[in-house]
């Protein structure tokens, strides 16, 4: 299958068809309609109906899913931050998330449900994998829960999470729970296609980069634009701290757009669509000392 520009597709995405354990992000502002805040129930349907597919396909399926905050706040009619008003306090931001959460998990449960689909929630903290007692926990839960054909829904547990144990934006989140899991493919749907050379909307000769094969500097420095979503946590340079714990513990990782969910089943069948960064496994990589050290520098 040749690419747009005319380069055949490398092997690493023919390789693709063949993974077995995908975790799928999904952001904030992918959720949500950006003129009211309300949650966008058709993106939900249809990004459930291929997390299904994915399944039915023979894949162990995990989402890890953001929204809470967005959604409680919504429910409770706080006005969406970039409309000028205030940021919301941390005990706001968690009860909005405790509101929200909840309702995610609701609208989630239905959508899964009209596919016969079972789901379950995980909520985690970053004591979840710096504490080994709870990661072995976390870790059997999850296998426990495939093994039971669930579709686990992660998110951070954000209503008691403080700067202390917070992970803070689930492009990290996502990549931790490839880690825990064995995942081979991690794919984070964003608002935008990938990683470019430099920001996009400032630089129009920015170029798109279709491959990293290893994360050298240069790379991290490209990653540091931002994407200028205004609704979740996340920018690019989360995900490319999320692709070095992806790529280290074993997994490919793909940035796309979600603006077209189709990618998922795409991606998983080959389709040059995004950016991937391929998986270098690294059994030096102490995922908890990892984890422990973020924030910290
Ligand atoms: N955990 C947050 C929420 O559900 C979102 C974090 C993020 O946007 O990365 O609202």
């Amino acid at each position: 299958m040749p690419r747009k520009d005319g380069f055949a597709v490398s092997s690493i995405r023919e390789e693709l068809r063949f993974k077995k354990r995908i975790v799928v992000k999904i952001g904030s502002s992918s959720l949500q309609h950006k003129e009211t805040g309300g949650m966008d129930y058709a993106r939900m349907e249809l990004l459930v109906r291929e997390l299904c597919d994915l399944k039915n396909r023979g894949m162990d399926v995990i989402l890890v899913s953001s929204g809470a905050i967005a959604a409680g706040r919504n429910a409770v009619h706080l006005k969406p931050h970039r409309s000028g008003c205030a940021a919301m306090t941390m005990a706001e931001k968690q009860a909005c998330a405790a509101i929200g959460q909840a309702r995610l998990m609701m609208t989630y449960q239905k959508l899964f449900g009209e596919y016969n689909q079972t789901t379950a929630q995980i909520l985690m903290t970053k004591n979840t994998i710096v504490d080994t007692m709870n990661r072995t926990n976390a870790t059997n839960t999850f296998t426990e829960l495939m093994d039971m054909g669930a579709i686990p829904v992660v998110n951070e547990n954000d209503t008691i999470a403080t700067y202390e144990i917070e992970i803070g934006d689930n492009d990290t989140l996502s990549a931790i729970v490839a880690a825990m899991v064995n995942a081979d493919l991690l794919v984070l749907l964003s608002d935008i296609d990938g990683l470019y050379s430099d920001d996009p909307r400032t630089n129009p000769d920015a170029v798109f980069i279709h491959q990293v094969d290893e994360l050298t500097e240069e790379y991290m420095d490209m990653g540091k634009a931002s994407t200028g979503s205004n609704v979740g946590t996340g920018g690019m340079n989360t995900k490319m701290i999320a692709a070095q714990i992806a790529t280290r513990s074993g997994a490919d990782m793909v940035i796309c757009n979600s603006n077209d969910l189709t990618n998922l089943h795409r991606i998983v069948e080959g389709e040059e669509i995004g950016t991937i960064f391929a998986a270098h496994p690294d059994d030096t990589f102490d995922l908890p000392g990892f984890v422990d050290g973020l924030h910290r520098s």
